[in-house]
């Protein structure tokens, strides 16, 4: 089968798919894409070259899947489309996916050992389910991410899935193309002690600016690259640029602690503690001035898998922040055996606390349990001088919110002076 590589490889691909159509005697066509994980791991391990030969071996290999008439196109490292044209049954593009996939996860000899990727496919088909090329890679793309959730090896699209895809503005190899190209920033938030008024630390926000959509917030682009190798590509990013920047701002503000969110992606990576410990190294800030944000409900995926997790981080010295709390399902009886050092009440409770006394008694019952479980509670969202009052009156210890501050570029977090 032809392999065919281009450097924009998108457009490529919706040419390839418009051609083939065009075609006579083409009636059909099903899109399997095929996404490789590890290749970060095989750099790490064996070095840069390897992972480039892995890649390339293992695209050779691809291009003898299938038969002579379909086609494999790259997209980006790491990423492939396979078009089978006229599927004899929807079986057929499962079998195509299947046997990609064994393809790419054999191991692979090069010089200087031995290696082994993953990988994972979505597919769909044209004309049964998309009218149009780029609607066919979406749904592929909405497939491959639902695999990761499920942890198959492949899916194939129905429109049932669109419902729980998140607004995703791009796909997922566009993000990671755009963080290798350095599109990526940080935005830095104040957190503040309630009961002085100090800056204690700062939330790191990240912000991609795209070149023709501006700032584009993490909401947008967080959920599409979740269970794939670049949410680790981002973490590493984040973990980089935020702990460069809290080394100088300690010299400072003695005791300045830097927080950042970790995904569920990233909880479930088993290399996640010595990332951060190289990362420590590297930019000499102390492990335990760095706070992870894991949000209550990734933490609920798997509660017995994330206590093992936080367990593990912890022994490192790394703080861990249950994020969004109230937001997520926890029953108490997890939460008591939860090992963490910080409980964050989610916006949504913080902001009415001053027009409602639900809800301000809600969080105050917050602020006790946290305490009574021996953690630091934060409050995020505060934008008013009597919700900070309200706040302080509680015991809360930590605020953080556009009273304070709104998350601003680096250059603009130096000139920061807490009003005291
Ligand atoms: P989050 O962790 O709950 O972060 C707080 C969000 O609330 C931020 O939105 C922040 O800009 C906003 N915010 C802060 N103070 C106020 C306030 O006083 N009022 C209001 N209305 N909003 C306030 P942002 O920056 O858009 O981030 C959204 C979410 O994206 C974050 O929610 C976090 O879950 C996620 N996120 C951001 N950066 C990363 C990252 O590097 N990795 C991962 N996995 N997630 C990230
Ligand atoms: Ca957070
Ligand atoms: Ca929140």
């Amino acid at each position: 089968m032809p392999l065919a590589t281009a450097s924009t490889g998108y457009s490529h691909l919706l040419r390839e798919i418009d051609d083939l159509r065009a075609q006579r005697g083409v009636t059909g066509i099903a899109l399997v894409l095929l996404q490789l994980d590890g290749v970060g791991e095989v750099n790490r391990s064996l070095g840069y070259t390897a992972g480039d030969e892995v890649l390339e071996r293992v695209a050779g290999r691809l291009a003898a899947v299938g038969r002579v008439q379909d086609r494999i196109v790259a997209l980006t490292r790491g990423v492939f489309a396979l078009l089978v044209h006229n599927p004899l049954h929807a079986g057929h593009a499962a079998l195509a996916a299947e046997k990609a996939i064994r393809v790419a996860s054999e191991s692979v000899d090069v010089t200087d050992g031995r290696a082994r990727l993953r990988a994972r496919a979505g597919v769909s088909f044209l004309p049964a389910n998309a009218t149009t090329a780029s609607e066919l890679l979406r749904q592929c793309e909405v497939a491959i991410r639902e695999a990761g959730r499920r942890d198959k090896s492949h899916v194939a699209w129905s429109a049932a899935l669109d419902g729980q895809a998140t607004v995703a503005s791009s796909a997922w190899f566009e993000i990671d193309d755009a963080l290798h190209r350095g599109e990526f920033e940080l935005h830095f938030q104040p957190k503040v002690n309630l009961r002085t008024g100090a800056l204690s630390g700062a939330e790191a926000l990240t912000r991609w600016r795209h070149p023709e959509h501006g700032l584009v917030s993490p909401l947008q682009f967080i959920p599409a690259i979740e269970g794939t190798d670049s949410a680790r590509t981002l973490l590493r990013f984040v973990l980089n640029t935020s702990m460069r920047q809290a080394a100088s701002w300690a010299q400072r503000w003695p005791g300045f602690t830097i927080s950042v969110n970790a995904s569920p992606t990233n909880l479930a990576d088993a290399d996640l503690g010595e990332l951060i410990a190289d990362v420590s190294r590297i930019w000499d800030f102390p492990v335990d001035r760095l706070v992870l944000e894991i949000t209550e409900t990734a933490l609920m995926l798997d509660p017995d898998a994330s206590t093992r997790r936080l367990h593990q981080l912890r022994s490192g010295g790394v703080k861990v922040s249950i994020d969004d709390f109230g937001t997520g399902y926890s029953s108490l009886a997890y939460l008591k055996n939860l090992p963490a050092d910080e409980l964050k009440i989610d916006k949504s409770f913080v902001q009415n606390i001053d027009h409602s006394e639900k809800d301000r008694r809600l969080v105050e019952s917050i602020v006790q349990l946290g305490h009574a479980m021996g953690l630091v509670v934060v409050a995020e969202g505060i934008e008013t001088e009597p919700m900070r009052a309200a706040l302080v009156a509680m015991g809360c210890d930590t605020g953080q919110g556009y009273l304070f501050g709104r998350p601003v570029a680096a250059a603009a977090f130096d000139a920061f002076s807490p009003a005291g």
